[in-house]
């Protein structure tokens, strides 16, 4: 082979960097961290390897990668020897239908060949070491029974950050391979349940793409293929199915793979090799039984708006059409003998926004993000130890969403130092977006002549303390600021609003918006603020309209869950329950559970029967349970909406669907997710 010039950024990587702002010094620096020759201390790490990465062009030109175990309990000969002049010699049993097997089968390999290009990424799952490397495979031993030798020289070799990698040992063993899925020569856009299985639970993914221009007279240090790790928490990778159409208008389905990227190095090797050529291969290995899933593709990256689309809050994505996978149950020689460990660098696994819809979980702002809107702190109202409404004066009106809408916050202004690496102390920094959806928990007034509610340009929420939350606490812990004059007051930037849990329902004729007749409220702790939004709605309405065609007539029964405290919740409640016209009831039974601050919760329960001894309030010191549904008047009349912690959503689904046989119509939403 001969020598190539260090690494050249080539125009895909370039694209990928100025989108992503990576400045300028360090685009200009990172050839210099590429090095041509094989750094000593990289030598001894792949050694030292029992398994090894690999990915390959077949003759099509697509990458496929696999998992080489290069340590056997029975054969000396497997394994990995590094020798000067950067060349490897890995040797390995592997299943004769191994993808890379049968490319290697297809193979004469020779070194003017573009398909003998390689590129491995060397990981220690059991120390998170990663070290990257490219070139060329110089000769190739292959038996029938699936052993392999391979002899390979690389030139370009890069150490890699530990960020994202699952920590988990792994030994060699012996399995029964069985393919179950082989669509390695013909084309599939479809992957069986298992494959999808397999996806979904896959916290360490390999990412193989290439760089190889079409002009066949390129110099050879213009070719290259990429292999990377992807980890995060299992699910990272979403799946969706899509129906396309052949050109004679027969209709098929279409498996995308979605892998939303997380701020890495900003050298942006893989995605920038993908903005040059589509083709990538994958595999998902599932350490915990051994199978293995290899998929081939086509490959697109969305930025912003295209990247927000399919998946809110993603400003950068790969799309991934599959094109060929080959499943083989138990094909991996290897067995996990310890407990996972996730990076604490893993964001929270990010949804598609159609799997956001079917959850009820999509928080999309109606605002076009062009509209620049600020938020003020005016004032603060604390409510119990860990949870204060917080009002914002807006820098304009808005069009305020039905009572139960939110809010969307920008805090990157006051809270974002700008891009790092690495953070040790707080390693969820380095993905964060700053960005929150709170509860509108106020309604706005409501206006007699356009029969609506008003615009506004006050907006209130009501947010609890998370453990550990960043800006639950910051809000909490900074309000002091606002005390000290409106000139330093907390000033963020405001996204918007949506609404997708409100009793209220716009009324396609010019009357006011309409509200069920009988409603079943259910609200877990902090999960209580769109319902304290939706009473003030029906509130305003009603002296808006206190009699009439146009007023008001519901009946309400609300079940309050909450722990300690949190019946200051209903305090704030019960204040605006006094004096109600005939056409409006309530009825309210609250479920205090005790946790170890039960004094705090005894003052809280005191304070509330001394202050509204005369309320339409039953309360019970205990968990709400299954028979508490039960005796609900008129169970099957009412429209129910339910707010709070997945296990009193789940209490509340399960004991309503056996008492009504799913006959409810059911609104819900979860802010724990
Ligand atoms: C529609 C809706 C209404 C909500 N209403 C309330 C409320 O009234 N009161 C209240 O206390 N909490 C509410 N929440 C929860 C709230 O958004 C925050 O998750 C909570 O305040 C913790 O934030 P934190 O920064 O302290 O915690 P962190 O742990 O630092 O952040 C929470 C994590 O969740 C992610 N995240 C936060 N919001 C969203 C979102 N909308 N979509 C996707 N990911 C997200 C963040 O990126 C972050 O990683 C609501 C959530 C939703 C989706």
């Amino acid at each position: 082979m001969k020598n190539r010039r260090s690494h050249t950024l080539h125009k895909g990587e370039l694209l990928v960097q100025q989108y992503k702002h990576t400045p300028n010094e360090l685009t200009q620096q990172i050839p210099n961290y590429i090095n041509t020759n094989m750094p000593r201390q990289h030598a001894e790490f792949y050694a030292g390897l029992s398994y090894l990465p690999l990915a390959i062009l077949d003759n099509k030109g697509r990458p496929w990668v696999s998992l080489l175990v290069a340590k056997s309990m029975n054969d000396a000969s497997v394994g990995i020897n590094v020798s000067d002049n950067n060349e490897m010699h890995v040797v390995s049993h592997m299943n004769p239908l191994d993808p890379f097997i049968r490319i290697l089968k297809q193979t004469h390999l020779d070194v003017n060949d573009k398909r003998t290009l390689f590129a491995g990424v060397g990981v220690d799952f059991s120390n998170r070491r990663r070290n990257k490397l490219s070139g060329i495979i110089t000769a190739s031993i292959v038996n029938s029974a699936g052993k392999i030798s391979l002899r390979l020289k690389s030139d370009e070799h890069l150490g890699n950050c530990p960020k994202y990698i699952t920590i988990r040992s792994l030994a060699p063993c012996l399995r029964h391979a069985e393919v179950s899925l082989d669509q390695f020569e013909s084309f599939t856009s479809q992957l069986p349940t298992s494959c999808k299985e397999t996806i979904n639970q896959s916290s360490s993914v390999f990412l193989a793409t290439k760089h190889v221009p079409d002009d066949e007279t390129s110099i050879d240090d213009q070719r290259d293929m990429g292999l990377n790790h992807r980890g995060g928490s299992p699910g990272f990778v979403r799946v969706f199915e899509d129906i396309e159409k052949e050109a004679d208008g027969e209709e098929f389905i279409s498996t995308y793979l979605v892998l939303p990227d997380y701020s890495g190095n900003r050298f942006y090797q893989s995605l920038g090799n993908i903005q040059a050529d589509k083709q990538v291969g994958l595999i998902f290995p599932d350490f915990s039984n051994g199978n293995m899933l290899y998929v081939t593709g086509e490959a697109e990256n969305l930025f912003d708006e295209e990247a927000e689309e399919l998946m809110p809050r993603v400003s950068l994505l790969t799309r991934i059409r599959v094109t060929g996978a080959v499943f083989i149950q138990q094909g991996l020689n290897l067995r996990m003998v310890s407990n996972e460990q996730f990076s604490p660098y893993n964001p929270p696994v990010k949804y598609l926004r159609q799997e956001l819809e079917q959850m009820g979980h999509l928080s999309e702002p109606n605002i076009s993000s062009d509209q620049s809107l600020n938020a003020k702190l005016v004032s603060t109202q604390k409510l119990t130890d860990s949870v204060s409404t917080f009002t914002f004066q807006l820098s304009t009106f808005i069009d305020a969403p039905a009572p139960g809408g939110f809010g969307v916050f920008d805090f990157s202004g006051i809270l974002n130092s700008g891009y790092s690496h690495m953070n040790e102390v707080n390693p969820q920094m380095v993905n964060e977006d700053y960005i929150r959806t709170w509860t509108l928990s106020n309604a706005p007034s409501f206006d007699i002549e356009t029969k609506k509610f008003t615009p506004v340009n006050q907006v209130s929420v009501t947010v609890k303390r998370k453990i550990g939350g960043l800006i639950s606490n910051f809000l909490h812990d900074d309000t002091t600021v606002h005390a000290q004059g409106a000139d330093q007051a907390m000033e963020l930037q405001f996204k918007g609003t949506g609404v997708g849990f409100s009793c209220f329902t716009d009324n396609p004729a010019s009357l006011r918006p309409k509200v069920p007749s009988k409603m079943l409220w259910i609200a877990g702790g902090v999960g209580f603020t769109p319902f304290m939004s939706m009473w003030d709605g029906i509130l305003n309405v009603t002296s808006a309209f206190p009699e009439g065609e146009e007023s008001l007539s519901t009946d309400i029964v609300l079940l309050f869950s909450g722990r300690d405290d949190d019946l200051g919740l209903l305090r704030h409640f019960l204040s605006r329950v006094n004096s109600l016209p005939d056409s409006i009831g309530i009825s309210i039974f609250a479920y205090q559970s005790i946790g170890i601050e039960s004094s705090k919760a005894q003052d809280a329960y005191d304070l509330l029967i001394k202050e509204f001894p005369n309320s339409p309030l039953h309360i019970e010191q205990r968990r709400i349970q299954n028979s508490d549904f039960e005796n609900i008047g008129n169970l099957m009349d009412r429209e129910v909406f339910l707010c709070g912690p997945g296990a009193l959503m789940k209490l509340a689904q399960e004991s309503l669907s056996s008492l009504s046989g799913d006959q409810l119509k059911l609104h819900q939403e979860s802010y724990f997710f």
